[in-house]
């Protein structure tokens, strides 16, 4: 199959909010809305390393999208256009239809047009997704904004995409868990709300320890954590028991969940936010002027492995 018409067939679908000119010229041409910043983030999916081989092509492409989609939510933007980058060993057209199909369907969700990209053969399938947002004026959340006193809090249930994985791994894919590493859900309403209420925020990708611990220290201070008040799910604690979904939730990556630092006088203004989207979010800790992150288990504090995946880390070798 002719490149171009690759591109044709999977990829290139007319119209989408502000695109003035999409797919099949050298550049794309986008109409930011008036009085608006440009929000850009990029994030690779590499097969073998952020994904095993065995899953399907659909789940590749939905969450190539998904993983993007959470960075613009983290960053308080409206999601617009996308652009991606995809290397393969061969143009196998069963592949090429259940990506595009995966791809596509969460770009309709979200209302993103694929407007560009590239398209190489290699060794292994490397899939790049960029993705355009867009906020008012100034008007972003960000990592750095977090002060000493802050409540912390995540959304959702985290630890279930790292206990998803699991099931993935041993081709159990139609279990619940298994679809919340494979179907992350974007918390794109979420971030958007919390714009000009919540003083920091950042996305769980590597792990809610991990991550918070960046937050905390863009923020230059630090903060502790109440293991007990961890919101853990009904199913993942049922099949592992409380203490192993701790350290899920913990310490497991691909949550795609948000968290946030909020001051005291926000607190109502926030949780109002959050029940108006209809997305839970649970208060589990509070930031602190001594740096570093700490977890307690009652009046234990807990020693856990919080570093998140690390690349070119040769000890650890590849994430799955
Ligand atoms: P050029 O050689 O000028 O970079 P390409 O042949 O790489 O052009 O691409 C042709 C057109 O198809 C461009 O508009 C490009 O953005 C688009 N395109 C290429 N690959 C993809 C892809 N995987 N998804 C979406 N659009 C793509
Ligand atoms: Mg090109």
């Amino acid at each position: 199959m002719h490149e171009f018409e690759l591109i044709d067939r999977y990829f290139r679908r007319s119209g989408g909010r502000g695109v003035a000119l999409g797919i099949g010229d050298d550049g794309a041409v986008l109409d930011l809305p008036p009085g608006r910043q440009l929000v850009a983030v990029v994030d690779t999916l590499v097969e073998g390393v952020h994904y095993p081989r065995q899953i399907a092509a659909a789940d590749i492409g939905y969450r190539a999208v998904a993983v993007n989609l959470s960075d613009i939510a983290a960053m308080g933007a409206v999601p617009a256009w996308m652009t991606l980058a995809l290397t393969l060993p061969a143009a196998d057209p069963e592949w090429l239809e259940g990506f595009s199909r995966g791809l596509l369907a969460a770009a309709q969700q979200f209302d993103i047009a694929l407007v560009g990209g590239d398209t190489t053969a290699g060794k292994q399938t490397v899939v790049s997704v960029q993705l355009l947002g867009h906020v008012a004026d100034k008007r972003f959340l960000s990592r750095s904004g977090c002060r000493p006193g802050d409540s912390i809090y995540v959304s959702g249930t985290p630890g279930d995409a790292a206990a998803g994985l699991i099931d993935v791994l041993n081709g159990n894919d139609g279990h619940d868990l298994a679809q919340r590493f494979l179907r992350p859900t974007p918390r794109i309403e979420l971030g958007l709300s919390a714009v000009g209420v919540a003083n920091a925020a950042i996305d769980v990708s590597d792990g809610l320890c991990a991550d918070l611990q960046r937050m905390l220290s863009a923020s230059a201070c630090g903060g502790t954590i109440e293991q007990e008040k961890l919101p853990l799910s009904t199913t993942l604690v049922e099949r592992y028991g409380s203490a192993e979904a701790a350290r899920f939730a913990l310490t497991g990556g691909d949550d795609y969940e948000l968290l946030f630092a909020v001051s005291a006088g926000n607190e109502d203004e926030f949780l109002d936010a959050c029940a108006t989207v209809g997305v839970p979010v649970t208060s589990i800790g509070q930031a602190e002027a001594h740096p570093g992150l700490r977890v307690t288990a009652g009046d234990t504090p807990l020693k856990l492995d919080t570093d998140g995946y690390r690349h070119f880390n040769t000890t650890k070798g590849e994430a799955v």
